[in-house]
């Protein structure tokens, strides 16, 4: 049996980390190619002068997923950026956008799913 050659494992890790951290450096510079410079919010515009402050938004919340055509990015300014997660946290909560309570409390369940497949088995 031959022995696991670590030396090139920890290579091939490395390269992995290295293109993930190029990737998620570059998707704002791409997200900047694609879309206009203006807030999806408040529609303010922006200039090369401001443009640090127009950030990338993960519309799923996932900064993992950056598919290329840039159909999960959303471009909005700092103010409105967090606004919209701080939105999402109070839906976490289970608040609904206006600020009253969901009706039933949290129905977040992550297990429901795991109960049907158990069910679905047996
Ligand atoms: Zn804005
Ligand atoms: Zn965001």
């Amino acid at each position: 049996m031959k022995a696991i050659d670590h030396d090139r494992l920890d290579n091939v890790v490395l390269a992995a980390r290295k293109s993930a951290e190029a990737r998620a450096a570059g998707y704002r510079e791409r997200a900047l190619k694609i879309y206009p410079w203006i807030c999806g919010r408040c529609a303010r515009e922006f200039t090369l002068a401001n443009v640090r402050e127009l950030t990338v938004h993960h519309r799923d919340h996932n900064h993992d997923n950056n598919p290329p055509d840039g159909s999960n990015w959303e471009l909005l300014c700092v103010y409105c950026h967090d606004n919209e997660h701080q939105k999402q946290i109070e839906a976490d909560r289970g608040y609904t956008e206006d600020g009253t309570a969901r009706r039933g409390g949290a129905t977040h369940n992550p297990f429901a799913a795991l109960q049907g497949l158990l069910k679905d088995k047996s």
